[in-house]
């Protein structure tokens, strides 16, 4: 019998004495201390009774048995359901309510206020602490280490992945064995991952971007990963001579930047520095270049669909693009009302569909339906257009785009003029309710210097755009607000101003 994810991703570590986790204190576990700790895991999932196709709800640090965690589920046929460590005992109602699992495994921190969550979902409450104690650790290390694995194949569900929550509430989405295997084998292949590599592995493990993309590429390739439990810059620049990639959201990178530790000598031995999950800006991606030598790669998926896009490892990198569609994605720009396909160079809903895509969200039908084509492509919700190289360019999210007297305007054709300005470190440019308007264009700034002149700002966006896309406001702020994963939330900043012009 198989399982088609424990096969190719963990049944390849057994014996396995080479690393495949070390820690920032120089410890290291091996491929096959890894795999013990997995069939461990497993075994304990099945003395606690889960069966094939129950949930385990976790909302833990990030350690190398949380990531175990993964295994077990996987190999005991149980869907494995992360939580982000930033929400509080009423959000995680909400998830344990919606998916209902059978066991949750809680940092001890929490394991108090979410007592009386598991009790009212009947979840039963486990505890496992960053250092690695806890009952879930104790139960783990009573269990044998020899596991047989029951049989999944590709239609068999994996995980439940929650979304980000950037545009409104997070849905839970149905990721299956299959959705999974076919994305980490393109990007091993695409980005020409081997044994031989180590990522530095700084993200957290509750997302797509650190939970998939990252460990599933290295446990297919046989590399190994330095796992570090968040952004530490003094563990980034002293572990870096170790690494021979990493991947991180563009805050990692502006991060970076701002460290003069960070040279190119310290990254001269690097393969490769990839990017994701929030839009990379240009000037972030020359900056690393000046710095470094290194192009960054670009790349673009979401928590539904897998990895979609990718700039080339051999090929162009284009700043201010995501690439080209990933082998096996179909990806169209089609017309939101329509679905109708838009010719090359015109911006419309990015659109795709694929064995990476995902089976719906989970108890939400009449939402999955919305989400899907007739013809079985997903409305990723993101607006883009494929220039004339093929490359795509996400132009922002269809639920950001901004209706003001009529007009359709992109925040980011707006927020490109104005970051290019000196005055300007970055901005989110915004719509707001307006009783002439409807909405009004709106830019939020960070400014480079103490008090920018916002009338020599407005000045010079006068011949650089049309005068329906100048912001009738500008808002100067110390930082824009963003999630864990740096993206901005533009939804916060809207509720925040929404009675600016009332
Ligand atoms: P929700 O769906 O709950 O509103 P979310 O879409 O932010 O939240 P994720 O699945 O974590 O949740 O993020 C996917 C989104 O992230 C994409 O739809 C896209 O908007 C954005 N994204 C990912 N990579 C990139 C990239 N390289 N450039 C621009 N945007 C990106
Ligand atoms: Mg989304």
């Amino acid at each position: 019998m198989s399982n088609l994810l424990y096969d190719v991703f963990f049944a390849s570590q057994a014996g396995r004495s080479r690393p495949f986790l070390i820690l920032p204190d120089g410890a290291q576990i091996s491929g096959g201390e890894f795999l013990y700790m997995v069939h461990r895991v497993a075994n304990a999932l099945v003395a606690c009774g889960l069966q094939p196709g129950d949930r385990i709800a976790v909302q833990i640090e990030k350690s190398p048995m949380a990531l175990a965690i993964y295994g077990g589920a996987v190999a005991a046929g149980v869907v494995f359901l992360p939580l982000n460590t930033a929400y509080p005992p009423a959000e995680i109602d909400y998830f344990v309510g919606n998916a209902m699992p059978k066991m949750l495994v809680a940092d001890g921190r929490r394991a108090g206020a979410l007592t009386p969550v598991a009790q009212a979902h009947d979840a039963q409450l486990m505890v496992l602490n960053a250092d690695g104690s806890g009952s879930f650790a104790d139960l783990v290390a009573a269990q044998s280490a020899d596991f047989t694995p029951v049989a999944r194949g590709v239609d068999d569900l994996a995980a439940f992945l929650y979304t980000s929550g950037t545009t409104g509430r997070s849905k839970g989405a149905m990721l299956t064995h299959g959705n999974l295997l076919s994305n980490a084998q393109v990007l091993t292949r695409e980005w020409q991952f081997t044994d031989k590599d180590v990522l530095l592995h700084a993200l957290p493990i509750f997302h797509t971007h650190g939970l998939f993309v990252a460990t599933n590429v290295s446990l297919m390739s046989g590399g190994a990963m330095i796992f570090l439990p968040g952004l530490n810059m003094d563990d980034m620049i002293r572990l870096m001579p170790q690494a021979t990639t990493m991947m991180g959201v563009p805050t990692f990178y502006t991060r970076l930047l701002d460290d003069p530790r960070f040279t190119a000598s310290l990254t001269a031995h690097m393969r490769l520095f990839i990017s994701g999950s929030a839009p990379l800006l240009a000037e972030t991606h020359v900056q690393f270049e000046k710095r470094t030598g290194h192009r960054i790669l670009e790349r673009y998926g979401m928590t539904e669909t897998n990895m979609l896009t990718s700039n080339p490892y051999d090929g162009e990198r284009r700043a201010g693009t995501v690439g080209l569609p990933l082998a096996g994605v179909e990806l169209r720009i089609a017309d939101p009302e329509t679905g109708a396909a838009l010719p090359q160079g015109e911006t419309g809903m990015i659109e795709v569909r694929g064995p990476n895509v995902f089976q719906g969200y989970w108890q939400m039908p009449e939402k999955t339906a919305a989400e899907f084509r007739s013809d079985g492509f997903f409305m990723t919700g993101d607006l883009g257009l494929i220039d004339d190289k093929g490359y795509v360019n996400i132009v922002g999210r269809a639920k950001d785009l901004i209706i003001s007297g009529g007009y359709n305007i992109y925040p980011k054709e707006v927020e490109l003029v104005l970051d290019d300005m000196p005055q300007v470190l970055e901005s989110a440019v915004i719509g707001l309710p307006h009783a002439d308007f409807g909405e009004a264009v709106v830019a939020v700034l960070v400014a480079t210097g103490q008090a920018p002149d916002i009338a020599e700002i407005e000045n010079a966006l006068q011949n650089k755009l049309a005068r329906y896309k100048q912001p009738k406001a500008y808002i100067v702020v110390a930082e824009l607000p963003r999630n864990n994963m740096g993206k901005v939330q533009k939804a916060a900043l809207r509720k925040q101003y929404e009675t600016k012009f009332k």
